[in-house]
Formats: C-alpha cells, sequence, structure tokens
C-alpha cells in the first residue's frame, strides 16, 4: 500500500509556533503535585498552597491560558513571581500539517535534558470522526522492544516521556484545534453536539510502549482526567500495550482506562518474531492478564489489535485460532492494515483477504472493524510517525556506511 503524498497539503503546512528559549521550567502539563511542589519552591505559604494549584489549574486545563497575565484571580504579586520563575510554555511545533482527510500532525520538539541531548522529537496526531475526535500520543522517544513490524523500535534514541509532555501533547491540540469554549473550530475539527470538547478520545498508540513508562502515564492520565481540569473521561482513554503482563493488573487498577494489547499473532512461535516481548510474556500469560484486568466486562471490552502482514497471519485458520484464542475474554478486535515503510521486510494482505478475515471474525460474533488508515498523505498511520525525518536520515546514513564498507573490501 503505497503512501500517497499530497502535494496541496503539505506544501501549505501552517506556520509553526516558535517558542524562545528559555531556562525558565513550564508549568503547563504538571500534576496537582508537582505544582504544589513548585509554588513551595517559591515560598508561598504552605496555607495557600491549595488554593492557588486549584487556580493555576483550572486556568491552565479549563481556560487554556498561556501566559500568567491572565491569571486574573491570582494576586498580581504572585502572577510576577510565576512569571520571573517559570512559563506555560507548551512543547514547541517543529511542524504542523494538516491531512486532506483532516488529520493533523504536529511533530514536537521536547527539551533537552542533557547537554549530550539536543532535544527529542515525538509526534502526536489528531484523527476527527464523525462521533469522535481522538488524539494518538506518544508515550516515549523511540521504543526499547523490536517488534519486527514497526518502525518506532528502529529509532535509536529513547527517553520516557515525562508526565508533563505527555499532557503537553493535549495541550498543543487544543491550542490548535481552538479547543475551548468560545472559540471556532477550524476546519476538519470534529465539533461535538453535547458542549463537549474537541479532543474527545486519547489513545496511547503513538510512539512508544506506555507500559514501560509506567508512572508518567499514570500521572498524565490523572491529569486529563481530573474533574476540574481537562475532563476526559476514562472510558474515553485507551493505553496500548505490546505485553507488558506484570503493569497491566495496576494500570487497571489506578486509572481505570480502556486497555488495548497489540496481539498480532495467535501462536507464540510467530508472536515471538513479531512482538519479541512474548518471549518474555507468552500469549497464555498475557490473556490471563486480560481476563484479570480491573473493570473488564462485556461492556468495557479489551481492544486486541491485530495488524494484517500478508502471508504471515492474515489465513483464515489464523482468523479461526484468533477466535478460539480470546474465547470468555470480553473482547473486540481491531484488524490494521499494515503501514510499510522504508526497508520493512513485510507487506500489507490484500484487501479481499483482509475483508475475508473480519467476516470470520464477525460471524463468531465479535465486532471487527478495519482501521481505516487515516492521514496517509502525512505519514500520520501507526508505525509511521517519525518515518519521514529522523529515521529516514539514520536509514540513508546506515545504506551510506553499508556501501562504503563493501567499496573498502
Ligand atoms: N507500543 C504500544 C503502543 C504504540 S504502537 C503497542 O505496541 O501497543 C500502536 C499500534 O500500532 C500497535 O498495535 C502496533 O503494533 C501498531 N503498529 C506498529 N507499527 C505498525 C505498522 N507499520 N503498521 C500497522 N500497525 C503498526
Ligand atoms: Fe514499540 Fe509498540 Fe512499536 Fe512494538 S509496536 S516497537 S512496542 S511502539
Amino acid at each position: 500500500m503505497p503512501v500517497t503524498p499530497d502535494l496541496a497539503v503539505s506544501a501549505a503546512p501552517v506556520a509553526p509556533v516558535a517558542s524562545s528559549v528559555t531556562a525558565k521550567p513550564t508549568l503547563a502539563g504538571l500534576t496537582r503535585a508537582a505544582l504544589a511542589d513548585f509554588l513551595r519552591a517559591q515560598d508561598v505559604p504552605e496555607r495557600e498552597i491549595r488554593m492557588r494549584v486549584g487556580q493555576i489549574w483550572h486556568w491552565l486545563y479549563v481556560r487554556g491560558a498561556t501566559g500568567f497575565d491572565e491569571m486574573t484571580n491570582v494576586a498580581k504579586t504572585l502572577r510576577a513571581l510565576l512569571d520571573a520563575h517559570a512559563t506555560l510554555q507548551r512543547p514547541e511545533i517543529v511542524r504542523e500539517q494538516v491531512s486532506a482527510d483532516g488529520t493533523r500532525k504536529w511533530v514536537l520538539r521536547l527539551p533537552s535534558r542533557s547537554a549530550h541531548d539536543k532535544g527529542a522529537e515525538v509526534e502526536c496526531v489528531y484523527i476527527p470522526e464523525k462521533d469522535r475526535g481522538t488524539l494518538c500520543v506518544s508515550s516515549q522517544v523511540g521504543c526499547t522492544l523490536n517488534c519486527s513490524f514497526c518502525h518506532t523500535g528502529t529509532q535509536k534514541l529513547v527517553r520516557n516521556l515525562e508526565a508533563s509532555e505527555i499532557v503537553g501533547q493535549v495541550l498543543v491540540a487544543r491550542d490548535r484545534l481552538g479547543d475551548y469554549p468560545g472559540r471556532t473550530p477550524p476546519e476538519g475539527a470534529f465539533v461535538p453536539d453535547d458542549g463537549g470538547r474537541f479532543v474527545s478520545n486519547i489513545v496511547f498508540m503513538g510512539m512508544g510502549e506506555p507500559l514501560y513508562n509506567y508512572e508518567n502515564v499514570r500521572d498524565a492520565i490523572g491529569v486529563l482526567t481530573d474533574p476540574e481540569g481537562l475532563q476526559l473521561s476514562k472510558r474515553r482513554i485507551t493505553v496500548s500495550t505490546s505485553g507488558v503482563v506484570p503493569e497491566i493488573a495496576r494500570l487497571g487498577a489506578e486509572t481505570g482506562t480502556m486497555l488495548a494489547i497489540s496481539l498480532h499473532a495467535t501462536n507464540d512461535p510467530l508472536r515471538d518474531v513479531l512482538v519479541p516481548i512474548n518471549k518474555k510474556y507468552n500469549i497464555a500469560e498475557l490473556l490471563q492478564a486480560c481476563r484479570d484486568y480491573p473493570g473488564v466486562s462485556n461492556a468495557r471490552r479489551i481492544t486486541f489489535e491485530y495488524v494484517m502482514l500478508k502471508g504471515v497471519n492474515d489465513s483464515l485458520a489464523e482468523a479461526r485460532a484468533l477466535v478460539k484464542l480470546l474465547k470468555g475474554v470480553p473482547a473486540k478486535i481491531n484488524l490494521i492494515p499494515f503501514n510499510p515503510w522504508p526497508g520493512s521486510i513485510y507487506e500489507c494482505s490484500d484487501w479481499e483477504q483482509i475483508e475475508r478475515f473480519s467476516d470470520l471474525i464477525f460471524s463468531a460474533g465479535y465486532s471487527s472493524p478495519i482501521r481505516t488508515p487515516r492521514g496517509r498523505d502525512i505519514l500520520a498511520a501507526c508505525g509511521q510517525l517519525k518515518s519521514d525525518t529522523e529515521k529516514m536520515r539514520a536509514r540513508a546514513r546506515l545504506m551510506l556506511e553499508e556501501q562504503l564498507a563493501l567499496g573498502a573490501d
């Protein structure tokens, strides 16, 4: 399945939001506890902290404030103090692209953490649909796992995102979509008819393995679902994991979010190749963790993602094996057409085969939507994030090195 560049779109990206390099920390994206710590460090009296945190929280997450001067109910002296020591800066937008289908992708630069770290880049993608606006967020720069069909796993640089950097992606999306009361949404945004937000759903399906960055993901979910802040529903947040079994129970217990499992194979030998973490936690252990997932029921099913790889995992015998395997697990199956990337060793299954596979699962009583590829013209689909910039360059460098090595023989 080729990626068709839409020049009309990519030639006219929306101007990036410039941000000045500053040593001051940003308060945007912080948890209540981190905000309180910051205020304490500025010698704000302990008796005021709770109230001040509540005020800043409201301005940040309900009103979308981008400057302390907007916080009119905060005492002027405190505003000046905050301004002297902090910012409300979001992750810097390196690039913003809008697809012909309304999908939006932001490449974000995160501040460097050390002299060697030049500032990592991550991506997040907004997918408007009729009944929802979904933001796909990243939890890590790169990924330490090496699923053989996934481009993110080939990326060298890996670091965990802070909770504030995860929340920062949502703030960027809301800023750029004008997702605050009384503002006009840009073209292509999902417009809720119940007064809800344009970003109504969050999926942790961008770069990285969220359960290898558990604490930050949990804290970010806490900020996103806070009833006095961003107010996203737990049921509208889905965390996708390749199968980090030991963290699954606490994700359910501590966050109450929906769970998605990147299954992709119905037997261990094949899953060992496609999703190598399977060698550590096999299919049987993974499915047991799913059966035990806190709050799981027929009304709150687990989504099983299954990437369609031609001649690898797409036979009808495998569709039958999938149905058998998931017996007794409240499940939805999500078939993902494989997104090829330069150098990938797999091909996407033929469309007719994906449909036959889906029909078989459907007739066994499962809903089995085929994930419609979105934003392909801006390389916004699963497994393609960052493929057009850093990794292409890395791959080109590798090829050049190989050629040079061959030439030297
Ligand atoms: N690390 C987590 C979440 C990020 S990946 C996980 O693996 O679940 C989100 C989804 O995209 C996963 O189901 C992943 O297997 C899938 N994916 C990765 N690369 C892909 C590709 N090239 N084509 C289609 N789906 C892909
Ligand atoms: Fe990491 Fe998920 Fe990609 Fe596997 S599929 S390499 S776990 S991002």
